[in-house]
């Protein structure tokens, strides 16, 4: 065995692929859990419904080399993501956007507010929420806070138990304000769902006749010996947290099944300001699933702990993202060590990016 690669999820699978069919070398891939496809992973239920264990997953990107990648793996429907929020008690559209305008103010009122938009910014501008609250007119100022106080704090704060100031502005930018009757959550150029689900689209890209795959197997358990290591586990874990251990959130998702065909009017409704629960995911909606029952999720965000749920989101706070580059630097010292993906990087990738770092890790390996 040349190649070891701890995880199974989206990093670890394309590294694992690359390095089998384009090397044509042996790899063994492992992972703690009882299954493939990491926090992607899907699974049909009894009602026949494509439920994502983890929370709702949905493939968008504009990386050609990206989308051309898993495209070998899979096909895609053309599902374009909507998300809708309840704000004082109305279901409209997020990111906030001119339909969210109308929706929640005054005809009269929205349309001055419009107005004022668009002489400061340009028509399909996306102007993040803390760019827009340093703005001096009355009106600006206004429509900021509001949305900051409706939309962005309560969220974030039940989200990652900070305030959207109090760590990397680039995650409150993920849902920027977006001056445009576009109500797609993403205008990536690829959008979709994989049809046959994500834990399949993993199982064919880890489907290699040079591959080896061990589920339920730690990475202290291995005894073999390996020329390369790719690390797509918590680098923290990795050095026995010698640092510290770095922040991570996760969430608790509780499951009911309904008797009728839908729960919601979309796959996903976020609650901002009400509950303990940030959004209500309804799995249905992504394949197009024909059931006369549904199945929700209400995702409830909270710490991650060791032992007690998974790590899903790393907390790009500017103190977390220094100790995390400690084990960076002890990280250059080990040799043929490679960490890669969300936990291994601690960076908020989003799938395709998580592809494109495994791609470009493996570029480097056979310049
Ligand atoms: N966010 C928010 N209110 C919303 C939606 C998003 O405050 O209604 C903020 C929140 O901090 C969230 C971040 O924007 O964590 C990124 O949202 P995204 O939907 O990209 O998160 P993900 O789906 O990756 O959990």
């Amino acid at each position: 065995m040349k190649n070891l690669v701890v995880g199974a999820g989206l990093s670890g699978s394309v590294i694992a692929n690359l390095l089998a069919s384009r090397l044509n070398e042996n790899v063994l891939v492992i992972d703690t859990k009882n299954h493939v496809a990491g926090n992607c992973y899907d699974y049909r239920d009894n009602n026949g419904i494509m439920v994502h264990k983890y929370g709702s997953h949905i493939f968008h990107t504009n990386n050609e080399k990206v989308w051309s990648f898993v495209r070998k793996f899979a096909d895609f429907n053309q599902y374009m993501h909507r998300v809708f929020a309840i704000i004082d008690g109305n279901e409209t559209t997020i990111p906030f956007n001119f339909n969210t305008l109308y929706a929640v103010f005054p005809p009269v009122f929205a349309k001055r507010l419009e107005k004022k938009l668009l002489e400061q910014f340009e028509y399909n501008q996306k102007i993040p929420i803390l760019e827009l609250q340093k703005y001096d007119d009355t009106d600006l100022k206004f429509l900021a806070n509001y949305i900051y106080e409706k939309v962005f704090l309560h969220y974030t704060t039940k989200q990652w138990g900070l305030k959207p100031d109090e760590f990397d502005s680039a995650v409150t930018a993920r849902v920027p304000v977006y001056l445009s009757k576009d109500d797609r959550y993403f205008q990536d150029k690829y959008q979709g769902i994989p049809l046959g689900g994500y834990t399949k689209l993993v199982e064919n890209i880890l489907n290699h006749p040079n591959i080896e795959l061990r589920l339920n197997m730690d990475f202290k358990d291995v005894e073999e010996h390996f020329d390369r290591v790719f690390y797509t586990g918590a680098i923290d874990e990795y050095f026995d947290y010698k640092f510290g251990a770095l922040p991570y959130r996760s969430a608790r998702f509780t499951f009911e099944e309904y008797n009728r065909e839908y729960y919601q009017h979309n796959s996903v409704v976020n609650y901002p300001c009400n509950y303990d629960f940030t959004r209500i995911h309804e799995y249905k909606y992504y394949l197009n699933d024909k059931s006369e029952k549904t199945v929700i999720a209400k995702e409830y965000p909270e710490a991650f702990e060791v032992g007690k749920n998974e790590r899903f989101y790393p907390v790009p706070s500017d103190e977390n993202i220094t100790l995390y580059n400690r084990y960076l630097e002890e990280a250059k010292n080990l040799e043929n060590v490679y960490f890669l993906g969300r936990l291994g990087d601690y960076r908020y990738y989003n799938m395709d990016k998580s592809i494109q770092r495994a791609i470009e890790l493996f570029d480097t390996l056979v310049v």
